[in-house]
């Protein structure tokens, strides 16, 4: 493992690092009203620098109806996109040292997922989300590596649905493969994201990556009815491969960048929808559990790690626990309309993050 000494770049980091392999953190981000919304309504009472969430139930006014939550980080409706991707930067480069790393976004339909991960609709460089900033920051950090260490970095795009996996940038046959990649998938089958039939593309720009996302979206939405709707039933998981060689010892090492925007969490009742939604919304309930019970299990060091149970954990089996590392994204919509969904979102990452606060310390 000396490569991950040789290669961080200083030895604060480093232990951060290490304190972070199997553990996950989590950092909630409330979404702002958007224009013509209607007058805001908020459920979010306060956000505090050190983590720190206060929602209050509408129904319940005062004192009675505050919840106290506590993240790793907790931003506010202002934070930019800027901002949050500086907080995960040493995680996203300590790829480039061999790790793995998983970053997921959860939350309802409409909470900011897709926002975080990717950015708005044709986003201009300031509003890109995470996506494109790591593949950006690698690629910069690469560059000034190379000599040292020459890395190739080889992209994925799949998605699941019904429990399906779905290869995003298969048959296009104007993008062309190389052979390196193939080798990183079989090296690196225990180690990376187990669809050994999924197409992987190499990119050295952040452009090659642009134009490889724009395909794996139109390829999402082939066959919805409605893209929007489509893409809040699927889970998406970009996977970043990364080879590096280091020219002086020969030795080469491996690292797995997943990016994962879930599908929506929100409840749907039973009692109103049949047929096809009733089938999606019970696959998307059975994989959001299942990621919650492996996470969960990983946190309190179960001796038994479900990642069986649904074909997300099973493809990101090897890099959630062990020596990867995670963070989950916590989306919430502000609007009192949606107090109940946030609950039942915070309630999920009180429970991945591994600290659940009982009803009697959480009262403000
Ligand atoms: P989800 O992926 O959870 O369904 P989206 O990312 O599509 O949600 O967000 C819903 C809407 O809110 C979109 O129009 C998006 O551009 C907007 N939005 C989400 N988060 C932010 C933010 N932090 N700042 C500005 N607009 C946001």
């Amino acid at each position: 493992e000396n490569y991950h000494t040789v290669l961080t770049e200083n030895r604060k980091l480093f232990n951060e690092l290490q304190e972070l392999k199997g553990n996950i953190r989590v950092f909630c981000r409330v979404r702002p009203f958007l224009p013509g919304q209607g007058a805001p309504n908020t459920v979010v009472e306060y956000v505090g620098e050190d983590g720190e969430l206060v929602v209050t139930n509408p129904t319940r006014p005062g004192k009675d109806g505050l919840r106290k939550f506590r993240f790793n980080k907790v931003y506010s409706p202002a934070a930019t996109q800027a901002e949050v991707f500086t907080d995960i930067k040493p995680l996203v480069r300590s790829v480039l040292d061999g790790f793995n790393v998983c970053i997921f976004a959860y939350g309802q339909t409409g909470s900011g997922k897709t926002y975080t991960m990717t950015g708005p609709d044709g986003a201009s460089e300031e509003d890109w989300g995470v996506n494109y900033r790591a593949l950006n920051d690698l690629f910069k950090i690469s560059q000034s590596r190379k000599g040292n260490i020459n890395y190739e970095v080889g992209v994925q795009m799949v998605e699941i649905y019904n429990e399906q996996v779905l290869d995003l940038l298969s048959d296009d046959s104007s993008q062309k493969k190389y052979p390196f990649v193939s080798r990183i998938l079989s090296t690196t089958s225990q180690n990376g994201l187990a669809v050994p039939d999924a197409s992987m593309y190499p990119v050295t720009s952040t452009s090659d990556v642009i134009t490889l996302m724009d395909v794996g979206l139109q390829n999402r939405s082939v066959g919805a009815t409605a893209m929007n709707e489509r893409s809040s039933r699927s889970h998406s998981i970009v996977t970043v491969h990364v080879r590096g060689k280091d020219m002086k010892t020969g030795s080469v090492l491996y690292g797995n960048l997943h990016l994962v925007d879930l599908a929506g969490s929100e409840r749907v009742d039973r009692s109103e929808v049949k047929g096809d939604r009733l089938r999606e919304a019970q696959h998307i309930n059975k994989s959001l559990s299942s990621l919650g019970d492996v996470i969960f299990s990983l946190a309190s060091k179960s001796s038994h790690i479900p990642y069986r149970n649904s074909k997300l954990t099973q493809l990101l089996q090897s890099s959630l626990g062990g020596q990867a590392k995670t963070l989950m994204f916590v989306q919430l919509n502000p609007d009192a309309i949606s107090y109940s969904e946030s609950m039942s979102t915070l309630k999920f990452a009180e429970r991945v993050s591994g600290v659940e606060l009982g009803a009697a310390k959480s009262s403000k």
